[in-house]
């Protein structure tokens, strides 16, 4: 997971959603607003709705390779997410900063789940149980890092040497460490496929570095080069490039591979 580019919808795609959201704040009491919001969104989040059209392109802008998961990076994109969920915060329910491109495998599990920071600085969660009370849930700081404003490299580290598993860095206080499980957990971002996953693409981007390199030495023009970049930039699991990147002095074979690519620590 990577910080995500800023994209927008059009304007009138926008002005169209901020009506939307009018409607559904304007509902006298809470359980009406969460109501209105779940049904009005099933409703409009359509294939053929022209304001959603817009803002699954403006999504797609933010995915990795072929419309990949922002979460897990992997598989296709395909259900418009809440970062938080609409069932207990109808307020954001289409708030464009409050969406983002994510996968079934990803968005099935984590649902409602949600947790904030109370008031003593422990991570609660807010989650509504099934037939439980239908009230706003404590405010608080979320526990979920947000891909949209947190940027996740200064909160994960992932191991390139054995694993391939995403890790809380160790130099975290104890509030981004809390959110950093919180997130792991929540998303089950070191399932089994994923790290089988992330170790292919190593493998992938390995390759095409190799494959830069070996035209670049025979001559290639700079078109050619830049096709190869272009390339690599629009594989899957990004952030197995930019942990190759920022850890290439820690692991031999990239400390020499980058050593004559130096360039491709821009990229
Ligand atoms: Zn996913």
């Amino acid at each position: 997971m990577l910080l995500l580019p800023t994209t927008m919808p059009d304007a009138a795609a926008s002005a169209r959603l901020r009506t939307w959201q009018a409607e559904i704040d304007a509902k006298p009491t809470y359980s009406e607003r969460v109501d209105a919001a779940k049904a009005k969104f099933k409703q409009r989040n359509t294939r053929t709705n022209a304001t959603f059209q817009k803002v699954k392109a403006a999504l797609t802008a933010m995915c990795s390779g072929a419309r990949r998961c922002v979460y897990c990076e992997d598989s296709v994109a395909d259900e418009v997410e809440h970062i938080a969920p609409k069932d207990l915060y109808p307020e954001f329910v289409f708030v464009w900063d409050n969406y983002v491109y994510a996968c079934g495998p990803c968005n099935g599990p984590k649902n409602n789940r949600y947790a904030v920071f109370g008031s003593n600085g422990s991570l609660i969660e807010v989650t509504r149980r099934s037939g439980g009370p239908v009230v706003p849930p404590i405010s608080g700081r979320p526990g979920l890092i947000n891909p949209r404003i947190d940027n996740p490299a200064l909160l994960f580290d992932l191991d390139l040497i054995d694993t391939f598993v995403l890790l809380p860095k160790e130099n975290l206080d104890a509030t981004n460490r809390a959110r950093a499980d919180f997130t792991l957990d929540l998303l089950d971002l070191n399932r089994d496929v994923l790290l089988e996953a992330r170790r292919t693409a190593y493998g992938s981007y390995r390759a095409r570095l190799f494959e830069y390199r070996h035209k670049r030495d025979g001559g290639a023009g700079a078109v050619e080069l830049d096709t190869l970049i272009k390339g690599l930039k629009a594989m899957p699991h990004p952030t197995v490039f930019a942990e190759m990147q920022r850890s290439h002095l820690d692991v031999p074979e990239l400390t020499v591979l980058f050593g004559t690519i130096p360039e491709a620590l821009q990229w």
